[in-house]
């Protein structure tokens, strides 16, 4: 597993945000520690800026500078909980650069994990909120392309949903968008009508779930709707945005996984990468606000990727938000018929 981090990620400073604090950072590269201390090969990598032309494949131009001159002119503000600093600008160019080492080091063999940030997954086209900026997991799938990669999926277990990158993508049909996210609950999007449109109509696959759901829904998700249309869909590279703010303390989420949760998830998807002979994983950090229970998941998620599945999940049918999805996706995907 390479794991990218960078200095810079501690020095962005939100000051709308408190809880997307620069302590994040540690406590995450913490996690990485934890499993290394565990047994798991963690290599350390550092981290370059996303070069411009994969930014601008993501983001308008316009924005882009919006961001950049902020930035450099001392800070400002987004959105109502979207503030820069002076670093913001390297930072989230750097969290980009990030990502984009993780799909290189995937795309090379190997397992990686980008310990970043300000996250990514609400920042769209023209647009930063939900203490977003730039979009990573969106950068990274345009590098990917960028290199030969046809198909892509970006699968985000965030307690949020990700309606940046589920924008930029949604009339694309080689870059497949599969969430799991709490509903109802910021920023609001996410419903399972949302599939896409024009030729990204089915391609983009929702899972909204209640409140204080745990493991069981979670599993029932995965092997009820995001593991079969994986099958099908045969991704060349699986990128997560791996957001820990549905861990039972985080402080936002209202959600009931548990650091091992994650490790299961990460564990489970591996395993279907392997399957379908796509490249190992390539992980983004997005949320998870509580200290500890970051490290913890992070730890558990590295040492997931590392190990083989425990057993199958198996899918019952018993879901209700797992059904309504499966009902609504039917007619693009032959497995959930
Ligand atoms: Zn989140």
């Amino acid at each position: 597993m390479h794991v990218y981090s960078d200095r810079a990620f501690e020095r962005h400073v939100n000051r709308l945000a408190g809880v997307e604090a620069p302590e994040r950072f540690p406590a995450a590269v913490a996690g990485a520690e934890e499993a290394e201390r565990a047994g798991a090969p963690v290599e350390w990598r550092s981290c370059q800026p996303a070069p411009e032309e994969i930014l601008k494949a993501v983001h308008a131009p316009g924005y882009l500078d919006r961001v950049d001159r902020l930035s450099v002119e001392g800070g400002g503000y987004l959105d109502l909980d979207t503030g820069l600093n002076e670093h913001s600008w390297e930072a989230a160019t750097l969290a980009s650069g990030a990502a984009i080492g993780a799909v290189d080091s995937s795309l090379s063999g190997t397992a990686a994990f980008s310990i970043a940030r300000p996250p990514g997954h609400h920042a769209g086209r023209n647009y930063g909120m939900g203490f977003c900026l730039l979009n990573h997991a969106a950068v990274a799938a345009e590098h990917a392309r960028s290199r030969g990669i046809e198909r892509i999926a970006i699968l985000d277990w965030d307690v949020h949903h990700g309606n940046g990158t589920q924008d930029i993508f949604y009339a694309d049909g080689e870059v497949l968008y599969l969430s799991a996210h709490q509903s109802p609950f910021y920023p609001g999007t996410g419903d399972v009508h949302e599939v896409g449109q024009k030729e990204g109509r089915g391609f983009t696959v929702n899972v909204p779930l209640r409140a204080r759901s745990g493991e069981d829904i979670y599993a029932a998700a995965f092997a009820g709707v995001f593991v079969p249309v994986l099958r099908e869909f045969r991704p060349e590279l699986l990128i997560i945005s791996a957001g820990y703010d549905a861990h039972t303390a985080d402080l936002i989420g209202g959600m009931q996984l548990e650091a091992t949760s994650f490790g299961r998830f990460a564990a489970r998807l591996a395993a279907v990468a392997r399957e379908i002979e796509a490249v190992p994983l390539a992980l983004l950090l997005e949320g998870g606000y509580n200290l500890r229970a970051l490290t913890e998941s992070v730890a558990a998620t590295i040492q997931g990727v590392e190990e083989e599945p425990s057993s199958e999940w198996e899918y019952l049918g018993d879901v209700r938000s797992v059904e309504a999805s499966r009902k609504v996706l039917a007619p693009f995907w032959e497995s959930l018929r």
